[in-house]
């Protein structure tokens, strides 16, 4: 039973969840209670988190359960602990790009205040000035090649239609944020597509402040349109995973933050003219070198393309990361 003091010590939790956890954190076998339950607790709301969450992580890592229950510590509410800091379970992870646009007309401070934490609940896990390759605007669309705006999506994410003559000035800010529900509520703020579309249906939407310019061809007439829609948001957990390990290598997202598993390098690979190398050559960049820390998925599909083996990824789509802001595109 739980006393009416300790009742009153986790009604002061944030968000208190323990009291209704009381029953999950009794070792079945009757061992670890009340301490062990403390602990738990202290370690779930710890930042960073306690080492004792560390030591237990993930299903098969670290402590076992009854090595934590031998040290006093539940190892459910450690592994809740786990779970939320390292963005799993409840937590997930969505992509937002502040486009060119947006920064043009300095609405970055507007939609960084429509995503806080304090409207949201979600917390950054990631965030960088990029300047747009078009090998990474090229992969970040995939989906769209092809489609007759197509072309000017990919001028417009590079920033070439907003800063045709300014070069230094095209970038866009990427962003991962994470909590849960992060993709359904970080969409609901963006708004649908279309910026009139959202004008009519959703305004108070970011995307409501946007617009659609029409693209001509050389004689002037009306081809087509662009939906200058000022940001980017994932729309599923799918395009959300692809997207954040598009844009972010793994240490550019803090540890406790990295919803996707990670791997250690332990050899070379070089990139060269849409080319995977494991040795250096004149001209060749280097992607990643042994002991870097890499999406494992990222390393399979590198691993894959040396053997020949169709990747389920293109070697684009890992490279592009690791070629972001050497260097400015040509004009
Ligand atoms: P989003 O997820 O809401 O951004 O929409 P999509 O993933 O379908 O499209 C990516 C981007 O391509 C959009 O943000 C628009 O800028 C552009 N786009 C998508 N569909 C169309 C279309 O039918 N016409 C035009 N002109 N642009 C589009
Ligand atoms: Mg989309």
């Amino acid at each position: 039973m739980v006393s009416e003091n300790l009742k009153a010590w986790y009604s002061r939790v944030p968000g208190c969840v323990a009291k209704r956890r009381a029953r999950l954190v009794r070792h079945p076998s009757g061992g670890g209670g009340l301490f062990a339950w403390q602990v738990g607790v202290a370690a779930m709301y710890a930042e960073p988190p306690s080492p004792l969450a560390r030591g237990i992580g993930p299903p098969g890592a670290g402590l076992s359960d009854e090595g934590a229950w031998a040290r006093g510590v539940s190892p459910p509410l450690i592994r809740h602990a786990w779970r939320n800091q390292m963005g799993l379970g409840e937590r997930e992870q969505t992509l937002v790009l502040i486009k060119p646009d947006a920064l043009k007309v300095s609405l970055t401070g507007y939609i960084l205040s429509q995503f806080s934490e304090f409207h949201t609940g979600l917390r950054f896990a990631g965030s960088k000035i990029v300047h747009v390759s078009r090998m990474i605007a090229e992969e970040h669309y995939a989906e769209h090649r092809g489609k007759g705006f197509y072309p000017s999506l990919i001028d417009y994410i590079m920033g070439r239609l907003h800063y045709p003559m300014e070069p230094e000035k095209r970038r866009v800010i990427a962003l991962v944020y994470s909590g849960p529900d992060a993709i359904r509520k970080v969409r609901q703020i963006t708004g649908p597509t279309n910026p009139h579309v959202a004008r009519d249906n959703a305004p108070g939407t970011i995307r409501a402040l946007g617009t659609v310019v029409p693209i001509k061809d050389a004689e002037g007439n009306v081809v087509g349109d662009r939906m200058d829609n000022l940001v980017h948001a994932s729309a599923n957990e799918a395009d959300a995973e692809r997207e954040v390990k598009l844009w972010f290598r793994p240490d550019e997202i803090m540890p406790y933050m990295r919803a996707y598993p990670t791997e250690v390098a332990s050899k070379y690979y070089f990139y060269k003219d849409g080319q995977l190398l494991t040795q250096e050559e004149a001209g060749s960049v280097c992607l990643v070198a042994p002991g870097d820390l890499v999406w494992a998925s990222d390393l399979d599909a590198l691993e894959n393309l040396l053997q020949g083996k169709p990747g389920p990824v293109t070697l684009e789509s890992v490279a592009a990361k690791y070629l972001l802001n050497r260097e400015g595109e040509p004009a």
